[in-house]
């Protein structure tokens, strides 16, 4: 069925203005200033005026690509302290309700009671959906949780895994790997990269530890490995880390920052202010992407180190961050390629992440407040609720938290 959406307000991300756009076969098929009508354009594709199509006019509201969530634990994080602490799986509408039409997943601290069958299954579920989704083979630690036993194997043979990760350094919770098994670790994700044009990113976890990012540095100064393949996340959870992360990234790396709440005592940066602080670099603006933790643990703890209650994290922290930095007074268009362009170009997903004929119609339309309203999967609106459904931004938690996942 052709669909044609008329007076979209554009941002591609890059701002295009007030455009027409027809949809058909899941992508977008022509972006114009005037579309023909619905009977006209089937009558010279078809030679048939009455083949079935939908015109809707968005009346000149903000259309933007649909949001990429790069670090989202799909089938559910935690289990910190203890079974009872473990997350339950993310349910579809948790994404789609905040505009968000692809994500990664990954296992996280759990690779022990949680497999990579497991969420490469539920990884392939939510592709039966229309949603843009792939994975990670590994977790945590060493040696690596994967399905197929290697991480090259799981590179190559297995389609939707297209990294690994996330792998923890600097954090009690890592397995204190050696140089050298980093270095083993890295080489395999290369040679996936390589054997598969995938992009094989090794997703790293960073934890609150001194040590930062001293591994990722001596792997770059001892091996002839690429800074491109190495992808440190959370680096706004210590203000030291984000700054360690701005040095790598002048070297090549990719960083990721996390959408997770942050006090205003705590030595973190919130993603808006690490974005704020990022845009005032000279660094590439590719270099920086920023993703939900969501399905993850956030737990807070007493000065005795036992748990006294826990957050989850959830993928709308990034459709709050993005509608926190509209409100803050940012460019829709500076903003949004770290949403969007960013992470598709940095996980090599084609189709996503941009608004241009041959993309996927993967579309959103934001309301005047900056939240998702519309969001169409594959050309094909879906039933969300998302307007009005999360005006609210997040809750702070009430003691401080731990990024723990
Ligand atoms: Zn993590």
């Amino acid at each position: 069925m052709l669909q044609i959406l008329r007076n979209a307000d554009v941002y591609a991300p890059t701002a295009l203005g007030i455009q027409d756009l027809i949809v058909g076969g899941g992508k977008i098929l022509w972006m114009g200033a005037a579309a023909p009508k619905i009977a006209e354009l089937a009558q010279g594709l078809t030679g048939n005026k009455s083949i079935l199509g939908r015109e809707t006019d968005l009346q000149g509201r903000r259309l933007i690509p649909g949001l990429i969530d790069s670090h989202v634990h799909f089938t559910g994080g935690g289990g910190e302290a203890g079974f009872a602490t473990r997350v339950p799986p993310l349910a579809l509408n948790q994404f789609l309700d905040n505009g968000i039409t692809s994500a990664i997943g990954v296992l996280g601290f759990d690779d022990c009671t949680r497999s990579t069958a497991e969420l490469l299954a539920t990884t392939r579920g939510l592709c039966e959906h229309g949603f843009g989704a792939w994975c990670m083979t590994g977790g945590y630690h060493l040696p690596l949780t994967t399905l197929i036993g290697s991480v090259r194997e799981d590179l190559v043979h297995l389609d939707r895994v297209i990294g690994v990760g996330e792998f923890a350094l600097s954090d009690h919770r890592s397995s204190q790997p050696t140089l050298a098994e980093f270095l083993r670790l890295a080489s395999e994700a290369h040679f996936g990269a390589l054997a598969t044009n995938k992009a094989c990113i090794l997703h790293l976890h960073m934890g609150d530890g001194a040590r930062g990012l001293e591994m990722v540095r001596a792997a770059l100064e001892q091996s002839e490995l690429p800074a491109a393949m190495f992808q440190p996340t959370h680096i706004n959870r210590r203000r030291v880390l984000f700054e360690e992360a701005l040095d790598l990234a002048a070297d090549g790396c990719p960083i990721d920052v996390t959408a997770f709440p942050v006090a205003e005592d705590e030595d973190a940066w919130s993603a808006e202010a690490a974005l704020e602080l990022f845009l005032e670099t000279d660094l590439p603006r590719e270099r920086l992407t920023i993703s939900s933790d969501g399905g993850g643990c956030l737990p807070e703890f007493d000065e005795n180190g036992r748990m006294t209650a826990m957050e989850v994290g959830r993928p709308s922290s990034i459709t709050d961050c993005l509608q926190n930095l509209l409100n803050r007074g940012l460019a829709l268009e500076t903003v949004l390629p770290f949403f969007t362009s960013n992470v598709a170009q940095t996980w090599r997903l084609q189709g996503k992440g941009q608004i241009c004929v041959g993309a996927d119609a993967d579309l959103v339309t934001l309301n005047s407040s900056g939240r998702p309203e519309r969001v169409m999967l594959g050309g094909a609106f879906t039933q969300t609720q998302t307007s009005g459904a999360r005006d609210h931004a997040a809750p702070e938690p009430k003691t401080q938290p731990s990024k723990n996942n």
